[in-house]
């Protein structure tokens, strides 16, 4: 006879923690050899648990993850009020200058800042926000970090994957270091489709040399997916955001 209920139940689950400890293993063993092989400092991992259920994050907090990306800020919102200060959360989606005040409740990290016009609505939200919580004795909020995202192949029929243009990146970086509450990270970028990951990810290397010639201390370099992470890492990435390798594929898009 089926039961449905019995799905839920946690035989099922387990099952799920095991699967999940594996493949993060798998993924952690990955990045150790391409460090190793890069002669590179082992950058942060991020997994991205966009469309997956709290349940999953909990049980990836168990295996030692602290940072999580999500890319959607009604779905972010909905998981960090429920798991809240347990993880550092990082918004890598783009974002409605609409939706600042709601992911700077959140998120210690954007990776996707690509307008001026974000710049200055994360500015006001963070701000915003700071003052709320000195206001009420809450716990304050930390300046947010902004990772600027570049368009790697602005002339791709696709429309691109994201991102600012490689020459407006002094301009923004200027921008966001005159901006209070916000701290300028990195950079950012999405592997372009018609590319080789390891000739698009040195251009965002080369446009990482540019924003540090503002601020040194700019030095995040946030690249590398579950198909890519080899290449980002002997870039130079110090930041890897790994969905499917560790989750799994992911559910249709609702
Ligand atoms: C979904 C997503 C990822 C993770 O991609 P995988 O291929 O599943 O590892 C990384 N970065 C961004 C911006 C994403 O939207």
């Amino acid at each position: 006879m089926i039961d449905p209920g019995a799905q839920e139940g946690p035989a099922v689950s387990d099952a799920r923690a095991r699967e999940l400890a594996a493949r993060l293993q798998h993924v952690r063993e990955r990045i150790s050899s391409a460090t190793a092989a890069a002669g590179r400092t082992r950058p942060t991992l991020i997994v991205v648990t966009k469309y997956f259920p709290v349940s999953d994050i909990r049980i990836l907090h168990g295996l030692g993850v602290h940072d999580v990306g999500e890319n959607r800020d009604q779905e972010a919102s909905g998981k960090a009020a429920e798991l809240g200060d347990l993880l550092t959360w990082h918004f890598i989606g783009q974002l409605q200058t609409n939706k600042a005040r709601s992911v700077v409740r959140y998120a210690a990290a954007v990776h996707s800042v690509d307008r001026l016009s974000l710049v200055r609505a994360l500015g006001k939200a963070v701000a915003a926000e700071q003052e709320g919580r000195a206001a009420s004795g809450a716990v304050p909020r930390a300046d947010l970090e902004c990772f600027l995202q570049f368009d790697l192949d602005p002339e791709a029929s696709d429309g691109g994957r994201g991102g600012a243009l490689p020459g407006e990146a002094l301009a923004l970086a200027e921008a966001l270091m005159g901006t209070p509450g916000l701290r300028l990270a990195g950079v950012m970028a999405v592997a372009p489709l018609g590319i080789p990951p390891s000739e698009a990810f040195g251009n965002l290397a080369s446009i990482s040399g540019t924003v540090r010639s503002v601020d040194p201390t700019a030095t995040g370099i946030s690249a590398g997916m579950s198909g890519d992470l080899e290449e980002a890492v002997e870039a130079g990435a110090t930041h890897l955001r790994i969905g499917s390798d560790v989750l799994g594929p992911r559910p249709e898009v609702r």
